[in-house]
């Protein structure tokens, strides 16, 4: 039968307990919540995307330092890049070690690809400063 008759009070699908059917929302199932269980899952869910946005910046960095060795990369402005969102990224999580714990098996890999992806971005900005070196010390000849 239904639960929606007014003044009854309808269990919460997620704790159980009994809420005025006024104040319920859904969930993604369809499952009636109460007010302070959806609460918990807006902050799960936003706490879900920073993760998934840790993730992809993460990957982004060796994405970057690939194109550092690209003609893209016009006066190193691509590995400056690369090296600042590596940077960025490195502070981010040694703030957050809630994050760190909470990406768990993918915190690693992460890393791992932000490190290899700031040295890809630093190896032309290191060939550019040698050139740079070596064309002075032409000059200077
Ligand atoms: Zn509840």
């Amino acid at each position: 039968m239904s639960n929606y008759r007014a003044g009854v009070g309808v269990q919460c699908a997620r704790c159980g307990g009994m809420m005025d059917p006024s104040t319920a929302t859904y969930d993604k199932g369809g499952n009636l919540m109460c007010r302070s269980c959806a609460a918990l899952v807006t902050i799960a869910e936003g706490d879900q995307r920073a993760i998934g946005s840790l993730v992809s910046s993460a990957i982004a960095v060796p994405a970057l330092g690939f194109l550092s060795w690209t003609c893209v990369n016009q006066f190193a402005l691509v590995s400056i890049l690369t090296l600042a969102s590596g940077v960025g990224w490195i502070l981010m999580v040694a703030r957050a070690d809630e994050y760190r714990r909470r990406m768990g098996g993918k915190f690693v890999p992460c890393l791992v690809g932000v490190i290899i992806g700031m040295l890809m971005g630093l190896g032309p900005l290191m060939l550019l400063g040698l050139n740079v070196l070596f064309s002075v010390l032409r000059a200077t000849r």
